[in-house]
């Protein structure tokens, strides 16, 4: 198969056809382009290219499994990543209620190693040196690349008076604060309040605070009757998938969710287990704090962090090149482009990436017309599901990725079919990025 039909059928056909999505990037105008296309590289043949890549989530395995798989393992490629082995954000929430374990979710890097010849390092990334292409680990070791490219997620901002994130966990990087917050849970009584916080946009999975809330409500109602569950949102309105958000928390859940938007967290105090918003102070039993969100801060130590306001990196998406340094690429939810921050997406990106690089180290441009899509699928209730779907295709005016409106769509409901498609859609895209 070319890569081109690669590039598509990693969403539609390998993964089954049901193209679904996270709606809601990053608002029209932080978009930073890069004045001019870059150039081919100083390497000769592609046999001489090496990149080195950090980060090995959605992203940055994707894009290590692909260049190697498409330049058949021509290209020197290695992986830095902190830890052993990846643990999926994505159907973390069902942690919380006890449907899913964390071992269920987590995936080694042996297929990266062995399948495809990947070199993985696991090593924490302390500086980037975005001129040369070079990174410096924790432990002093440097790592040279032709092309160096960050795939490093998220982090968060801190939280006023929240000394221990603990006592108040986000759950919003999958690992031990999953398992913390579903303990606070299952250890708060029946009659309880549970506060959710949603960030500012843009921040990771669109949908996936809303699909929790509604998750922990049909939760609640079986297992804490009486518990009510408090959603301050930081922002206007649902930032997606608004028919089937609404009509699960005013009708269906109405007895248990209250929901106030235009809820800016601005201070935390967890002894008194308050939360002060711009619209006043709450009281949680359990509260699940999800800070606003930035690049790590390796990006901006960088001078990467060059788009909303700082927070994270704007690249060329023809190419995922940073505007501000043409040797570094940013691929995943560190980077900034008008689609959203998911791992479906991030595994989208990894591919144009990937197929950019590969064109470069042959002298040649970019495509010029990259297609990627989306898919989300939100928990309604502990066993029936909703879908959201969207393509997105390059705009050469606006040189950004813009959604194809004939292309995208969500489902009319929820059902327990959808439930069932989410567990073979997961499976899937796992394969794809890390198997
Ligand atoms: C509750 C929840 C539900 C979600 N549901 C969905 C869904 O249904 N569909 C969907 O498409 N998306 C979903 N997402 C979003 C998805 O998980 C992210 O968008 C995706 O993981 C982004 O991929 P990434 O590669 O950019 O970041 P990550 O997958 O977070 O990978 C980044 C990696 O970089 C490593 N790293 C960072 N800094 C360094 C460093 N300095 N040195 C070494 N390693 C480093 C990290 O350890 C990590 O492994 C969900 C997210 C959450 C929180």
């Amino acid at each position: 198969m070319k890569r081109r039909q690669l590039l598509l059928a990693g969403g539609a056909g390998a993964l089954g056809g049901l193209l679904a999505a996270c709606g809601g990037g990053e608002p029209a105008d932080v978009q930073t382009l890069a004045d001019g296309r870059e150039g081919a590289l100083a390497v000769g043949a592609a046999s001489a290219a090496r990149v080195v890549i950090v980060g090995g989530g959605m992203a940055g395995g994707t894009l290590a499994k692909y260049l190697r798989l498409w330049s058949n393992g021509t290209i020197d490629v290695t992986l830095v990543e902190r830890d052993a082995r990846y643990t999926s954000c994505i159907l973390s929430s069902l942690v919380l209620t006890g449907q899913r374990t964390l071992g269920s979710l987590r995936f080694t890097y042996d297929a990266l190693r062995t399948k495809y010849g990947v070199k993985v390092v696991t090593g924490e990334v302390v500086e980037v040196d975005a001129a040369a292409a070079r990174v410096r680990l924790a432990d002093g070791t440097s790592l040279q690349g032709d092309r160096l490219v960050l795939a490093t997620g998220i982090d968060f901002d801190p939280v006023p008076g929240l000394s221990n994130p603990n006592r108040m966990p986000h759950a919003w990087k999958a690992g031990a604060q999953t398992t913390l917050l579903a303990s606070q849970l299952a250890a708060m009584p029946s009659g309880g309040t549970v506060v959710m916080t949603i960030p500012k946009v843009p921040y990771r999975c669109p949908p996936g605070p809303y699909e929790r809330a509604c998750l922990l409500a049909d939760w609640l109602k079986a297992r804490k009757p009486g518990s009510k569950l408090l959603v301050l949102d930081a922002n206007p309105d649902f930032v997606t998938e608004k028919d089937n958000f609404s009509r699960a928390f005013f009708d269906l859940h109405g007895g248990v969710i209250e929901y106030r938007t235009n809820a800016e967290v601005l201070s935390a105090d967890a002894a008194s287990m308050t939360v002060t918003t711009s619209q006043g102070k709450v009281h949680g039993d359990v509260i699940n704090l999800i800070p606003r969100q930035r690049a790590p801060a390796i990006i901006a130590g960088a001078g990467l962090a060059n788009a909303t306001e700082g927070r994270f990196a704007a690249v060329d998406v023809l190419s995922y090149a940073s505007t501000a340094a043409p040797l570094v690429h940013v691929i995943g939810d560190s980077s900034a482009t008008l689609q959203p921050k998911a791992g479906h997406i991030a595994n989208q990106e990894a591919k144009v990436c990937a197929d950019a690089l590969l064109r470069i180290f042959a002298g040649e441009d970019p495509d010029p017309a990259p297609v990627t899509n989306s898919a989300c699928f939100s928990t309604i209730t502990m066993t029936k599901a909703s879908w959201l779907e969207a393509v997105f295709q390059y705009d050469p005016a606006a040189r950004t990725m813009v959604a194809v409106p004939a292309a995208s769509g969500a489902s009319d409901g929820w059902n327990g079919d959808y439930f069932e498609d989410m567990g073979k859609w997961f499976r899937a895209l796992m394969a794809d990025s890390l198997g």
